[in-house]
C-alpha cells in the first residue's frame, strides 16, 4: 500500500534513491495552508530533524489574504512569538512532481514548549486521542472536487460532461500529471473523473488514518495546484466561484477501527448497526457547529443550497447524495462508513475531521438516536428536518458557545471564531449579497482556497 515514509531511515535512503536536494518542513496553518521552511537535505538529515525550524506564529491568525485580524491570543503586543516547529518523521514524502524535492511534516509548539493551541495539527491529535482511548482508531478519506482554470481563472470549460472518458482529453495530461504527484508523494490513488460542474474535477484519494488523512488533503490541494501550474492552468478549492456554476465541496469518510477491524457493520434489516448509527447521529446532533467548521468564509456558506447535491438539511440515510449524513453499509463489507458531505474544498481538513470525531464520540458516549432516516428527495421534502446555516454569521452563531466549541479547546475557536467574524465584515462591506459571489469574493478566496 502506498503510503508516507515512516522513519528517518527511511527518509535518508529515499532521499538518496531520489536525489534529493532539499526537505521542505511543513505545518499547515489556520486556513489548511501549507507553509514551512525549504531545508538542504544534508542539514535535514544531520540536524533538522530533530532541532527542527522556527515559524512566527502569526500563520495561526492569517486570513487567506496573510491580513492578521485582531486577535486576542496572537497580536503586536505578545510580539508574534516564533512557534518550535517539530519534524513529524513518520509523515515523509517525495514530491516526484518537482524532482529533488521531499516534504515532512511537523508540529507547532508554543513558547512553553506544549503544543501550540493554535495549531489545526494539534486540535485534530487531540481528538484522535480522545477515540483511541477507547480502543478506536478512525480511518478517513476525504474526497475534494476543484476548478481546472485558464490563468485568468475562468475555468477550462463552459458545458458538463460528468464522468466522460471522450470529452475533455485536452486535460487528461494535466490530470494524469496529478494523479502521478499524488502516488509519488505517498497516497492512494482511487481515481478521477470530471465532475459535475463545467470545468470540475475530482480526483479521489483511499482512506488513512485520521491524521495522515488530513495531512494528505492538505498536500493533495498543494500538489495540485503545483501541477495545474507546470502546464500553464489554475487550480482552485474555492467552494462557490461562480454562483451559476457548480460548488466544489469536500467529503469526509469516517469509520472507526477496533480490535477485530471496522466496527460499523449491516444489520438484517438493511440498516448500520448501532454504532454507526450513534455515530451519524453525533454529527447530526452538531451539525450546526460543525457547519462553520466546513464553511469558515462567506463563500463557503452560498454552496449550501437545494438541487447543488450538497445538503441543506440536518439528515441522514443509505445511498442518497441529498442527505447530509450518507451510511454506506454492505453485509459483510470492510468498508461501512459515514460520508459528511457539508464541508466546502476550502475548508481545513485537520479541524472538519476534527470537529467531525469530537461529534461522532459524543454520538458514541451519548448513545444519540439519529432518528428516522430520509430516502428520496430531500431538497423537495425535508419534512421536519432542520435546516443548516447558510450564511457565515448564521455558522459563527452555530458553533461559538457550541459543546463542539469546547471540545476543539476554548482558545483554538475563539480565535477561529473571531477571524471568521472579521470576514463578516468584510463581505458586509464588499459583498453583501447571500448568493452572488462577485469579483471581489473571487479575488479574495479563488487563488489561495
Ligand atoms: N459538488 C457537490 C458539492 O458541492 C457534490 C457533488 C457530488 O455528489 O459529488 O458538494
Ligand atoms: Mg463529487
Amino acid at each position: 500500500m502506498n503510503k508516507p515514509i515512516g522513519t528517518l531511515e527511511e527518509l535518508r535512503s529515499a532521499a538518496s534513491e531520489h536525489q534529493l536536494h532539499t526537505i521542505e518542513v511543513a505545518v499547515p496553518d489556520t486556513q489548511g495552508h501549507l507553509r514551512g521552511k525549504r531545508v538542504p537535505v544534508d542539514r535535514f538529515l544531520d540536524s533538522v530533524h530533530r532541532s527542527g525550524v522556527n515559524v512566527a506564529d502569526a500563520m495561526f491568525v492569517f486570513d487567506m489574504q496573510n491580513d492578521l485580524p485582531d486577535n486576542e491570543f496572537v497580536n503586536m503586543e505578545t510580539g508574534y512569538l516564533d512557534t518550535h516547529i517539530v519534524p513529524d518523521l513518520t509523515t515523509g514524502r517525495i514530491l516526484t512532481h518537482r524532482p529533488g524535492y521531499g516534504l515532512v511534516f511537523g508540529d507547532a509548539m508554543d513558547e512553553h514548549g506544549k503544543p501550540h493551541p493554535l495549531a489545526p495539527r494539534n486540535v485534530l491529535a487531540s481528538q484522535i486521542a480522545r477515540c483511541r482511548a477507547q480502543g478506536l482508531d478512525p480511518l478517513v478519506a476525504t474526497e475534494l472536487e476543484f476548478f481546472l482554470c485558464r490563468p485568468d481563472w475562468t475555468p477550462v470549460q463552459s458545458h458538463i460532461q460528468y464522468s466522460s472518458l471522450t470529452d475533455g482529453m485536452e486535460f487528461e495530461t494535466v490530470l494524469a500529471d496529478m494523479r502521478a504527484a499524488l502516488l509519488g508523494a505517498g497516497m492512494e490513488v482511487e481515481g478521477s473523473n470530471a465532475e459535475y460542474g463545467s470545468g470540475q474535477f475530482e480526483i479521489n484519494t483511499g482512506p488513512a488514518d485520521a491524521m495522515t488523512a488530513a495531512d494528505n488533503t492538505v498536500l493533495f490541494k498543494s500538489i495540485l495546484k503545483q501541477v495545474a501550474m507546470q502546464h500553464g492552468y489554475r487550480a482552485t478549492f474555492m467552494p462557490k466561484p461562480w454562483a451559476d456554476n457548480a460548488g466544489s465541496g469536500m467529503h469526509v469518510h469516517t469509520s472507526l477501527q477496533g480490535a477485530d477491524g471496522n466496527v460499523f457493520a449491516y444489520c438484517e434489516d438493511g440498516e448500520p448497526n448501532d454504532t454507526m448509527r450513534r455515530w451519524a447521529a453525533g454529527m447530526l446532533h452538531h451539525a450546526g457547529a460543525l457547519t462553520f467548521l466546513g464553511a469558515p468564509t462567506s463563500n463557503g456558506p452560498k454552496r449550501i443550497r437545494p438541487y447543488t447535491f450538497a445538503p441543506t438539511h440536518v439528515t441522514w440515510g443509505l445511498d442518497n447524495r441529498t442527505v447530509l449524513a450518507r451510511c454506506v453499509v454492505e453485509s459483510g463489507s470492510a468498508a461501512n462508513r459515514v460520508e459528511y458531505r457539508s464541508a466546502g474544498a476550502d475548508a481545513n481538513p485537520y479541524l472538519v475531521i476534527a470537529g467531525l470525531l469530537a461529534a461522532g464520540m459524543d454520538g458514541l458516549d451519548q448513545q444519540r438516536d439519529p432518528g428516522a432516516m430520509s430516502v428520496g428527495d430531500v431538497y423537495g421534502t425535508p419534512g421536519d428536518a432542520e435546516a443548516l446555516p447558510t450564511d457565515l454569521a448564521s455558522a459563527i452563531a452555530a458553533y461559538s458557545g457550541s459543546d463542539l466549541a469546547a471540545a476543539l479547546g476554548d482558545t483554538f475557536s475563539r480565535s477561529y471564531v473571531s477571524i471568521a467574524e472579521a470576514e463578516v465584515a468584510l463581505a458586509a462591506e464588499h459583498n453583501p449579497d447571500r448568493d452572488d459571489v462577485n469579483d471581489w469574493e473571487r479575488e479574495r478566496f479563488i487563488e489561495h482556497c
